[in-house]
């Protein structure tokens, strides 16, 4: 008793669930929003992601990120509720009421402020500095990973392609859908992901971001991304992004992967700059 293992912490009854509409698609099926019973009798909004052809093989692959959200605790990490391993498997999450941050962004782009846009980096590199402290390399940062819970709080909401990786290690990827045009050069190269290429993608998102959702490169076909960093061109500086901030970009899109700062270093830096914002 009191003793709780990750496992009975995250198993979780299908009756204490209601299960609603269709937020959106996602890889493996349909996500439902919800409301879950605690065992303390409280009512809490949740996301139900299903998946809609899961075989062994598939169901292996679909619980694989919830059983890496088990492990993570963050206020700027989307949190794992439960998981019901039993057909039809659910993975229950707590729900994000305002959606995924590229819209939210399209939708508000006339009154979201440049301290708000400052604050939602500073929150995803402070859930990616916890990641970075984790050793554990995420791989896909992008907005469309970033859920918005209130206009001003976002959280980093997908760990399908996250791993572990061991100091000094990097994670070999297989897989051939790889989100080329938010990829370091290592990356794109050889399959290479560390904690400085999360760092790239990182300054990428925020690139995102500050450009109001536009598609990184989007005047570029994937294959030519790769020649065109390599020739030392970079993503411009967007209108509403802050010259300070343009320069840390650049710091994080540096070739070489250790003259990128680390997570750490950006957190204390973003800091600086949104209490900057605030004040003018
Ligand atoms: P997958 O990573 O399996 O492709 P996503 O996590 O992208 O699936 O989920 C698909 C869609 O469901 C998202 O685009 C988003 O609109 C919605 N969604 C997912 N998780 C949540 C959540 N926790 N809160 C609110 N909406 C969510």
């Amino acid at each position: 008793e009191g003793k709780e293992n990750s496992s009975e912490k995250h198993s979780i009854s299908r009756d204490d669930i209601v299960v609603g509409r269709i937020l959106g698609e996602g890889f493996f099926g349909e996500v439902h929003d919800g409301v879950y019973k605690s065992p303390s009798g409280e009512r809490i909004h949740v996301a139900v992601k299903t998946c809609k052809e899961c075989s062994a093989e598939v169901k292996e692959k679909f619980l694989s990120e919830a059983d890496l959200m088990k492990n993570l605790d963050h206020p700027h990490i989307v949190s794992l509720i439960g998981v019901i391993e039993v057909d039809p498997v659910w993975i229950v999450m707590e729900l994000l009421e305002h959606g995924e941050l590229g819209s939210y962004l399209v939708e508000e782009q006339y009154t979201l402020a440049t301290a708000t846009l400052t604050l939602y980096c500073l929150q995803i590199c402070k859930a990616l500095a916890y990641l970075e402290g984790l050793n554990m390399v995420h791989r896909d940062i992008a907005v469309r990973n970033v859920l918005v819970a209130s206009p001003d709080c976002v959280k980093l909401g997908d760990f399908g392609l996250s791993r572990y990786v061991d100091e000094q290690e990097y994670y070999k990827a297989s897989v051939s859908r790889l989100p080329i045009k938010w990829m370091a050069p290592e990356s794109i190269n050889f399959r290479r992901f560390t904690t400085a290429s999360d760092v790239w993608m990182f300054g990428v998102c925020v690139w995102e971001m500050f450009s109001l959702a536009q598609q990184p490169f989007f005047w570029l076909e994937n294959g030519q991304v790769i020649n065109q960093l390599e020739l030392g061109f970079r993503l411009p500086k967007p209108q509403q992004c802050p010259p300070h901030i343009y320069s840390l970009l650049s710091r994080c899109w540096s070739y070489e992967p250790n003259n990128r700062p680390t997570f750490s270093q950006l957190v204390c830096l973003l800091n600086d700059f949104h209490r900057m914002e605030l004040e003018q």
